[in-house]
C-alpha cells in the first residue's frame, strides 16, 4: 500500500487539527468528514515538538498511519508550524511537509510602536543601508497613495505610521525572504505553500501594518496562502475569545478586505481552538478564506478520558501540573494566576472533569504544562506519566475518539456557514 502523503491545501477554507500525542487524529477525521473544510492533521510548531520530545518525521508519521488506518481519502494538509530558521525550514521539508508557517517574531521590533520620529528616521536610514530597502523606494512606494482596499476602506501612509511598519517589519521581512529561499532550494520541484504569522507580536497588527507586511512580501517574489495578522482581544490558549466582539468584527473585516485585495490569501487563526463566540464572525467575513488551528485543546479531551477511566491518576497529573504551573506558563498569555490556581482548592472526584477540562482557570493550568507532563512527569511508582496516559488512551481508543470528534464538531458547526 502506497503511504498516504500530504497535499497542499491551497485558498480553500482549512483547519489545523495538532495532535501533541498523535492519536487524536481518528476523531479529528470523524469530525471533519462531516464539513467541507481541509483538514490539516500533521500541525505542530518547532516549540511544541521540542516540548513532547517528538521530531517532525514522527508528528508527520503519526498523521499518515491514522489516514491509512481509517481509510481518509480526501487532500489533506501538513503543517510545519511557527518556523524560525532556517534549519526548521530544511528539517521539516525533509519529513516531507507540504504547508510552511513562516514566523519571523525573533526579528520584530515591537519597540518602534513607541518610538520619537527622529529615532525611526534614524532606523530608515540604517535599514536602507543594509540593504533591507533600496533606496527611496519605500516612500516612493507608499506615501501620497491611496489603496482602496474595498467600498468601505482605503488606506493611506503618513510618513509616522510608514516607518513605524517599516522598522517594525522590515527586518522580519528580509528573514522571511531567506527561509523562503531555504525552502524553494530544499523543495526542488515540488509543490509547496507558505502561511506568514505574525500573531505572536506584542501589539495587534494594524490593518495598515498588514497591508506593508503583505506587499513588501509579494514584492519580493515571495507568494503566501495565509497570514496570520494579532488580532484585537486576548486569544489565550484552550478557552472562548475575551475582549470586545463588535470591535474584533469591525477588525475582522478590514483584515478580510485586504487579504482579498492583496491576495486573495486567506486569514489564519491562530490559538484558534475553543474561541466559540467568534467563529461565527470570522466565518461570515472570510467565507472560504479562512484557516484555523488547533493543538493543545486535543490534549485535553485525551485528559478528558483519563478522567473517566483512571480519576486517581487524573489528581496525580493535577497535583503534579499545579507544582509546574508557576514555571510553565511563562511563554503564555494567560489570566490564569498563580493565586487563582491556588483558590481552586480541594475538588471532589465528581467535580474533577468539570473544574479541570470544563472551566476556564483549570482548562489553562492542564493545558500550559503539557510539555512537562509528557517528558519530565514521573509516578511514585517510578513510571513516567506519559507512558502511563498512552496505555489509557490505547485501552480506549473509542471513548478517545468519541470525545475528540465531538469537540471538533461543536467547533466546526459554529464555523459552518449556514
Ligand atoms: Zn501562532
Amino acid at each position: 500500500m502506497t503511504q498516504p502523503a500530504p497535499s497542499v491545501i491551497g485558498l480553500k477554507k482549512s483547519f489545523g487539527f495538532g495532535d501533541r500525542l498523535g492519536l487524536a487524529t481518528p476523531g479529528h477525521i470523524k469530525s471533519c468528514v462531516k464539513t467541507d473544510f481541509l483538514p490539516v492533521f500533521a500541525q505542530q510548531s518547532i516549540r511544541e515538538m521540542v516540548r513532547t520530545n517528538r521530531t517532525p518525521s514522527d508528528v508527520m508519521e503519526d498523521a499518515r498511519r491514522a489516514v491509512a488506518e481509517t481509510g481518509f481519502n480526501r487532500p489533506w494538509g501538513a503543517d510545519a508550524d511557527h518556523l524560525k530558521t532556517v534549519e526548521d525550514v530544511r528539517s521539516t521539508q525533509a519529513a516531507g511537509y507540504r504547508f510552511f508557517t513562516f514566523d519571523p517574531s525573533d526579528h520584530v521590533i515591537n519597540e518602534a510602536d513607541e518610538m520619537p520620529m527622529e529615532q525611526l528616521r534614524e532606523e530608515e536610514t540604517r535599514l536602507t543601508s543594509e540593504g533591507v530597502f533600496e533606496g527611496s523606494s519605500l516612500r516612493d512606494l507608499y506615501l501620497g497613495k491611496n489603496f482602496q482596499i474595498d467600498d468601505n476602506l482605503t488606506l493611506s501612509f503618513g510618513e509616522e505610521p510608514l516607518l513605524r511598519a517599516a522598522v517594525k517589519y522590515g527586518r522580519a521581512i528580509r528573514h522571511c525572504e531567506s527561509l523562503a529561499e531555504a525552502l524553494k532550494e530544499a523543495n526542488g520541484g515540488q509543490a509547496y505553500e507558505i502561511e506568514m504569522s505574525v500573531d505572536e507580536s506584542e501589539s495587534p497588527t494594524t490593518p495598515l501594518e498588514h497591508l506593508f507586511v503583505a506587499r513588501e512580501l509579494q514584492r519580493r517574489g515571495i507568494d503566501f496562502v495565509s497570514l496570520a495578522p494579532r488580532f484585537i482581544g486576548e486569544f489565550e490558549k484552550a478557552i472562548d475569545y475575551r475582549g470586545d466582539l463588535v470591535a474584533f468584527e469591525a477588525s475582522i473585516a478590514e483584515h478580510a478586505a485586504i487579504a482579498r485585495y492583496c491576495g486573495p490569501y486567506k486569514l489564519s487563526l491562530h490559538s484558534g481552538s475553543d474561541k466559540f463566540s467568534v467563529y461565527p464572525i470570522f466565518a461570515r467575513l472570510c467565507g472560504d478564506l479562512l484557516h484555523v488551528k488547533t493543538a493543545g485543546t486535543s490534549y485535553l479531551e485525551a485528559l478528558r478520558v483519563v478522567v473517566h477511566r483512571d480519576p486517581g491518576f487524573f489528581r496525580e497529573l493535577v497535583e503534579y501540573s499545579k507544582g509546574r504551573f508557576a514555571e510553565d506558563r511563562a511563554s503564555y498569555h494567560l489570566f490564569t494566576t498563580d493565586a487563582l490556581i491556588a483558590g481552586l482548592g480541594n475538588v471532589a472526584d465528581a467535580d474533577l472533569e468539570r473544574v479541570f477540562l470544563d472551566e476556564d482557570v483549570g482548562r489553562q493550568l492542564m493545558h500550559v504544562t503539557y510539555g512537562s507532563v509528557l517528558t519530565k512527569g514521573v509516578g511514585a511508582d517510578g513510571r513516567p506519566y506519559r507512558d502511563r496516559l498512552m496505555e489509557i488512551l490505547h485501552k480506549n481508543a473509542d471513548l478517545h475518539t468519541a470525545f475528540v470528534e465531538r469537540h471538533f464538531d461543536k467547533h466546526l458547526s459554529l464555523l459552518k456557514l449556514d
